[in-house]
């Protein structure tokens, strides 16, 4: 299964993919986490992007897409994938249309995990408490949302005229939720 996961910075993408990977046995592959790998190991790359992120704008869609293409690489990335946080734009969509296409594994699902602006912000706020993430701050998060509005909601639409998109209502328990999107994944 090759799926993206689509929705709003606290929408529960990552919540939700870390339960499918299990659920698939598929690889969880999230580029927020893999820049910030980056950014605890101290390299030349995560240095400039940490500056990027704690602003809550996107890092460069060439860097982002080098650190993408070399973990689909790895060995667990053939037999499928959750990808969470990539694309960010339209621009990286098109550049993955090409990367999956090249390796013959195009995305087969998108989705869509809808949630109010309102409770984004709860959300976040949550795990700000629980988590520490240096762009979880009050300030940074409404850029973060601006972004997602302006950048990254188009990307829906990419998504929706390739046929593969599905959108699921992203309130509720955290198992309801992962319900609805095993629902739209079987049938
Ligand atoms: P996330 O964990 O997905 O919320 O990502 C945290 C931050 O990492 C984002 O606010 C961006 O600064 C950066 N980031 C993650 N994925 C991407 C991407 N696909 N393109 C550009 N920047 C990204």
């Amino acid at each position: 299964m090759r799926l993206v996961l689509l929705g709003a910075p606290g929408s529960g993408k990552g919540t939700q993919a870390k339960l499918l990977k299990e659920e698939l046995n598929i690889p969880h592959i999230s580029t927020g986490d893999l820049l910030r790998a980056a950014v605890a190991a101290g390299t030349e790359l995560g240095k400039a992007a940490k500056v990027v992120m704690d602003k809550g704008q996107l890092v460069s869609d060439e860097i982002v897409l080098g650190m993408l293409k070399e973990r689909l690489e790895q060995d667990d990335a053939k037999k499928g994938f959750i990808l969470d946080g990539f694309p960010r734009n339209l621009v990286q969509a098109d550049m993955l249309d090409k990367l999956l296409d090249e390796i013959n594994m195009p995305a087969e699902h998108a989705v869509l995990i809808e949630v109010d602006p309102e409770e984004v912000v709860a959300r976040i706020a949550k795990r700000a408490e629980l988590e520490g993430r240096s762009d979880d701050t009050e300030e940074v998060v409404r850029d973060r949302i601006k972004v997602y509005e302006n950048q990254t909601a188009p990307v829906v639409n990419h998504y929706k005229e390739h046929g593969i998109l599905s959108e699921i209502l992203g309130q509720g328990g955290i198992d309801q939720v992962q319900q609805r999107i095993l629902a739209v994944l079987r049938f």
